[in-house]
Parts: structure tokens; sequence; C-alpha cells
């Protein structure tokens, strides 16, 4: 891929250094910011792969990896009454549902709960971990700090979370849809309260590329506790969708080093994307 001096800057503000082409001892370039240049990972059959026409997305995440982990300490989604009354419900109802949600504490403080935003239809859907102040106060996911740096590093690949045709603009969406005070980590069973909405986000849209951004939305859809650097580099699954695992932009912007995986992540996210995209048809 040729970047254009936009997208430089781009990688430049994320702090994303492009290396220069140099010659390999076989002569053969190797640039290694290059998504063509990284080496071949295996990558998952599409989305459209995932069930048959009508089979639902059962709110039970499996990765099937080999490697897979242990399972993560994370409740189980509850499956009762309200997770199956969710599990059906069309996108009005179910953006009503989150406004009204009372399930967990975290309703009592929250100033507002963060539903989620872009394509009902999106090729990619990015899964973060919970609102922040700023999110608590504008209602939509990833506005602050993180949330910049989230839309430089999908506008370097070309995808938005503005208006635009579903490969190129991206649902955003995150495990807990209300913020915890004082930003302290998702608790289990907030976790679990929560999940039956994520789940139902995840079914209507049918994305062909999940990117899953820190260990609670890793915890959340793989159900595992390893950490993002022993998950990441491969395509997992969730529920028959391609599933890449990265960094949270908020941890990126205090580890500067792992940008450049990050940066990494997100190109195998988009070939990922690319051959599911070529399966679908
Ligand atoms: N961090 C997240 O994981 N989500 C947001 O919406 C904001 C910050």
């Amino acid at each position: 891929m040729g970047w254009s001096e936009r997208q430089r800057r781009m990688l430049q503000e994320m702090g994303i250094r492009l290396w220069a082409p140099v010659s390999s001892p076989s002569g053969a370039p190797a640039d290694a910011a290059t998504p063509a240049a990284m080496p071949a990972m295996p990558v998952a059959p599409p989305a459209s792969s995932a069930g048959a026409p009508g089979t639902a997305l059962l709110p039970t995440p499996v990765d099937t990896d080999a490697a897979a982990p242990a399972v993560a300490p994370v409740g189980a989604a509850p499956a009762d009454a309200r997770a199956q009354a969710i599990a059906a419900m069309p996108w009005t109802e179910l953006r009503e549902a989150v406004a009204a949600c009372t399930a967990c504490e975290l309703c009592r403080s929250r100033r507002q709960t963060v539903f989620g935003v872009g394509h009902p239809r999106a090729h990619w859907m990015i899964v973060g971990e919970a609102p922040g102040e700023q999110e608590d106060l504008s209602g939509e996911p990833f506005v602050g700090a993180a949330g910049h740096l989230l839309d430089n590093m999908l506008r370097a690949l070309q995808l938005t979370r503005d208006d635009a045709p579903p490969q190129r603009q991206v649902y955003i969406a995150n495990t807990l849809k209300c913020r915890p005070p004082r930003n302290r980590n998702p608790e289990a069973q907030e976790l679990a309260c929560c999940e039956p909405f994520l789940v139902r986000q995840i079914e209507l849209i049918r994305p062909r590329l999940i990117l899953a951004m820190g260990r609670f939305a890793v915890q959340a859809l793989l159900r595992s506790s390893e950490p993002i650097g022993k998950l990441r580099g491969r395509v997992h699954r969730y529920q028959g969708v391609p599933l890449v695992v990265t960094y949270h932009p908020a941890y990126l912007l205090r580890n500067l080093a792992d940008k450049s995986r990050a940066w990494d992540d997100l190109c195998l996210a988009a070939r990922t994307a690319e051959a599911a995209s070529a399966g679908a048809g």
C-alpha cells in the first residue's frame, strides 16, 4: 500500500513511524509498515459463514483458536427473560431499552447511556470498554483523547465513524453502556448485565470484522483473561465473526512504544476484513 501525504501525517500523529523500504538480503523490499509486507496471517472465513440465515448469534462467545486460554472471570450473560427479550429487539427498541436500563448500579451515577454510533450494517465493528467522562456528557463513545486517537487510527485505514457506506463507516460500541464512577474498571456483574446489549448489537450489525480494544472487550467477547500482548497478532472468532485484538487507545496514549504494534493489529484487521468481504461477494 502506498501512503498518501495525508495518511503519512495521520500515522505520524499516532506516533507511528513509517519505515522507508529497504532491501532485504533477497532484494525484496521490507517495509514493516506496509500491510502487504506483513507476514501472512491465518485469515478467517467471512462473517457470512457465521450461521445459516436467521440463526441467532447466541450469547455464548467462542474463541475457536486452539490456543484459546481459560474462561475469563466475567459472569455469563444471564440466561433469563431479560436477556431473551433483548436478543429479540430491533434497533429502536434496543436503543430505548439501553436508555432506560436500571439493571445495575451504574444507572445511579450515569448522566446518560452511551449506546453506540455508526453504520447499522458496518463491515467493521469496534468494541471498547466503557464510557468515560466525555462520553457520559455527550452520549457518544470515544469522544475524549482516546477517541481522538481512535479516529486517527481509523482515518489512516480510510475508515470513519461519520456517514459513509458500510465498507467505510464503522460501528463503535462499548462493553458497558454506562460510565463507571471515577472511570474505575467495570465489575463482573456490570459486564454481565450489559452483555446482552452488546450481543444484540453485534447480531443486528453482523459485522465482517470485530476489533476488540483492551482487556474488557476481550474478556467480554472471547472470555479470555490473557493479556492483550498474548492474544494479538492472530485472528480469533466471535460467533463465527473474525475478531482481532488490539490495545485500547487510552493505553496507547500512555504507552507509545506499543503504537506500532497497534498499527500491525489494524493492518491484520484490514486484511481480514478484506478477505471476509471478498468471500461474502
Ligand atoms: N474508552 C472506551 O473504552 N470507550 C469510550 O467510549 C471511551 C473511552
